[in-house]
């Protein structure tokens, strides 16, 4: 019974993560459960993202020092917007040529990196524009 139950909290989260499409951090995504699922407590949503990310289900990102989740688990990159706050995955191909310019300036050898972008998203670039003709 138990197992049951507790196979159906983390398909709730797993489903909040997957619908919402955002990368959230255990806080809010707690509070987004709360709304339709109340029954599910605060240590079982902690529990099982720590789950899901050991089994590879999801993937857990740090930005600014923030634990989020993601559901994109493929190796990407974060934009965040300083405007609206919004994170967005980007995919670029420029992986290899990083590592190849550390070894050949320092001769280390990259196993992995981590780089966030910080700016102004398209929707807010957009608003920004439109605003002095409105005046
Ligand atoms: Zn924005
Ligand atoms: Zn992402």
């Amino acid at each position: 019974m138990s197992t049951k139950r507790s196979t159906l909290q983390r398909q709730i989260i797993l489903d909040t993560i997957k619908s919402l499409g955002k990368h959230l951090s255990a806080e809010e995504l707690y509070l987004e459960i709360q709304k339709k699922h109340p029954i599910v407590g605060k240590s079982t949503i902690y529990r099982n993202l720590r789950q899901l990310v050991d089994d590879g289900v999801i993937s857990q990102i740090v930005i600014d020092g923030v634990v989020r989740y993601d559901k994109k688990t493929g190796f990407h990159y974060h934009f965040i917007c300083e405007v609206c706050g919004g994170i967005f995955d980007v995919e670029i191909d420029c992986d290899d040529k990083f590592a190849d310019i550390i070894m050949n300036k320092y001769g280390f050898k990259t196993n992995r990196h981590e780089i966030d972008f910080f700016g102004v998203c398209s929707n807010c670039t957009d608003a920004k524009k439109t605003t002095p003709e409105e005046i």
